[in-house]
């Protein structure tokens, strides 16, 4: 498809803009008027910037209050009209969107509205430019694309077409079913915008709170779906108004956007390929990257330490009962390893972990994902835009596909199941398997804390790259601020990520997020434990730290659930947070910080639970925040 932005999406002068949807491999873009009314230059001198770059100008934006005038107001739009087609020529534009009516002045009657758009096309004509219509959400008159289909039918004029917008159709729990019967060609222009469900007035929800194709909660897919069934072919447009971008570096954004669109294209692509066609055939390229294989969970984690950060570490694992199973053959790192965990503990002077370590203190450094095709994942990864990750390697030390996630984590694809013994590939056993059985058995879930602007860029690399999908958004009180927390998990629930914004800056995690220079850093490492009351009485004994809970919290805990009276007074003894949904139980408890960077989770899950137990974080978040206080 020829894929296209408009300007407003981005933060940056009109030339940055230009540059940064140029770098991104986008074909267009919209010129969104005020961006061009704020540039230093002529309309002759955007264009041969555009040319250099590139980019075609597929439409200009917006023209408003123009249909349904009465006659006198109606005949100064038209000259109104004449001196943007005058600008229009000179760029180049061959498109204006005119967004449906929102003047107390205007009147409702169709055939009116019809009559005003026909003279305007006919005029547009006159200049060989076209017209595109769009119902705006808050439209005096007009807010339904069946509304402007009607007007746009009725007017019948081959300059005129329907501009379809998601955003101003799906915020109204409009149907967009009806689009497969629209005439394909006389849908000029397609823009798309996702964003989460808010109960808010349309108006600031579209003007604040847009965002691109698989960051949002609308369905995105079957919006496109239907309008390429229509036998659409022009371009597939993003235009994302949203406080964020506004301030976001756009480099990033237009990365984000493009590969929003490439994820969008896929899934309706994978769609159309599953279902027999309904209406006409789709006439359009859709983009087809490799398919996602399954991936399995965490293979490994590998933490960037100093030496003394290294040997303080390696003590507090020791603790939760990891085993110093091996030594790197040609590295400073260590491996532990419990049940499935591995975790490699990297200090080795001058290497990209070190970087990180002088960059963000002690820090997870790196991830490894199972999956039985690494090649595939890192493939996929790259056609949806990841930057792929080379590290110099050792003699018989595993190569791995490795790409960058955003922020700078490195994330290794790693066989799964494994031709070969990955604790004695890269790493000299050290120790043999302790006594009986692990405390913890596996990674249950990462929990990252990321600045408020790097949220949207995660939940989407999550879904494009890792294929997982978002469950619930939780907002929680810490003692300093609101934290906004999302998990996401893949199918099978092998693989769990939780995404923690601080939407306060005197937050523990904002604080995390703050020192950790380039921002997004794993905050907390939760690990899944076959029996959370016996490993905790272990790690007591061996001395681990864990987050002090109030008596109150167990007095408060009876009343919401009906626990039996011996099991509460264990998780009283223990200091073992709980929550309940209806599909299960969750048992859980914090560890004190680790250097004021991370901290590990123990959890244990009972039947279907498949939340993260994020109602339970005030209690450790206060807890901290009186620990600091005392402290102090
Ligand atoms: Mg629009
Ligand atoms: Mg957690």
């Amino acid at each position: 498809m020829h894929r296209s932005i408009a300007t407003v999406s981005l933060s940056g002068t009109l030339r940055q803009k230009l540059e940064a949807i140029a770098a991104a491999g986008f074909d267009g873009i919209e010129l969104f008027e005020p961006d061009f009314i704020q540039f230093s230059g002529s309309a002759g001198e955007l264009r041969s910037m555009l040319s250099d770059l590139g980019l075609s100008l597929d439409l200009y934006q917006p023209f408003r209050d123009f249909e349904g005038m009465p006659q006198a107001q109606f005949e100064r739009s038209l000259d109104r009209a004449e001196r943007k087609f005058d600008l229009m020529q000179a760029l180049g534009a061959p498109l204006v969107l005119v967004c449906s009516n929102t003047s107390p002045v205007s009147l409702g009657e169709v055939d009116r509205a019809a009559d005003q758009l026909r003279e305007l096309a006919e005029r547009a004509a006159r200049r060989n430019l076209r017209i595109g219509y769009e119902a705006l959400a808050w439209g005096r008159h007009v807010n339904r694309f069946g509304q402007a289909w009607e007007r746009v039918r009725r007017a019948d004029h081959p300059h005129l077409g329907l501009i379809l917008d998601s955003f101003h159709t799906l915020s109204l729990n409009d149907d967009p079913a009806g689009i497969a019967d629209i005439p394909g060609d006389k849908i000029a222009f397609l823009q798309m915008a996702d964003a989460p469900r808010l109960a808010m007035d349309v108006l600031q929800w579209a003007r604040h709170f847009r965002n691109f194709p698989g960051q949002g909660q609308f369905d995105m897919v079957g919006f496109l779906e239907v309008v390429l069934r229509a036998g659409y072919t022009g371009p597939l447009s993003l235009e994302i108004f949203n406080d964020i971008f506004r301030e976001t570096p756009n480099r990033r954004t237009a990365t984000d956007a493009m590969r929003s669109l490439l994820l969008l294209e896929s899934e309706v692509r994978a769609r159309l390929q599953s279902e027999p066609p309904k209406a006409g055939p789709v006439r359009t390229e859709l983009f087809d990257p490799p398919a996602m294989p399954r991936l399995t969970g965490f293979r490994f984690l590998e933490f960037a330490v100093d030496e003394p950060a290294a040997a303080a570490l390696g003590t507090v694992l020791e603790q939760m009962g990891f085993r110093r199973a091996g030594r790197h053959r040609s590295k400073q790192a260590f491996l532990y390893a419990q049940g499935d965990i591995r975790l490699v503990v990297n200090a080795q002077p001058d290497s990209l972990a070190r970087q990180r370590f002088d960059l963000q203190g002690p820090s997870v450094y790196a991830l490894g994902l199972g999956t039985a095709d690494p090649e595939l994942a890192a493939s996929r990864a790259a056609a949806l835009l990841s930057a792929r990750f080379d590290s110099p390697i050792g003699q018989q030390e595993m190569r791995l596909p490795a790409i960058v996630a955003p922020g700078g984590t490195v994330i290794h694809f790693v066989p799964d199941p494994s031709p070969v013994d990955f604790d004695q590939v890269d790493f000299i056993p050290e120790t043999d398997g302790g006594e009986g059985g692990p405390l913890l058995d596996c990674v249950d879930h990462l929990a990252l804390g990321l600045a408020q602007d790097q949220l949207d860029s995660w939940v989407l690399f999550c879904r494009a790259v890792l294929g997982l999908s978002p469950g619930d958004s939780l907002e929680l009180a810490d003692p300093f601020g609101l934290i906004r927390s999302s998990g996401l998990a893949n199918a099978d629930r092998t693989l769990r990520i939780v995404l923690n914004v601080s939407l306060s800056q005197r937050t523990r995690t904002a604080r995390t997020v703050a020192s950790s220079g380039s921002g997004g850093s794993v905050h907390h490492i939760a690990f899944g434990s076959p029996d959370i009351f016996a490993a905790v009485e272990r790690m007591r004994e061996r001395g681990t730290p864990f987050v002090p809970i109030s008596a109150n919290y167990y007095d408060d805990l009876s009343t919401r659930f009906d626990i039996a009276a011996p099991l509460l007074e264990r998780m009283r003894a223990l200091g073992i947070l709980f929550d309940r949904t209806a599909d299960g139980d969750y048992f859980h408890i914090y560890t004190e910080s680790f250097g004021d960077r991370f901290f590990f989770e123990i959890v244990q899950r009972a039947g279907a639970y498949d939340a993260y137990g994020a109602l339970n974080a005030p209690a450790r978040m206060a807890s901290q925040a009186q620990q600091q206080a005392g402290a102090r």
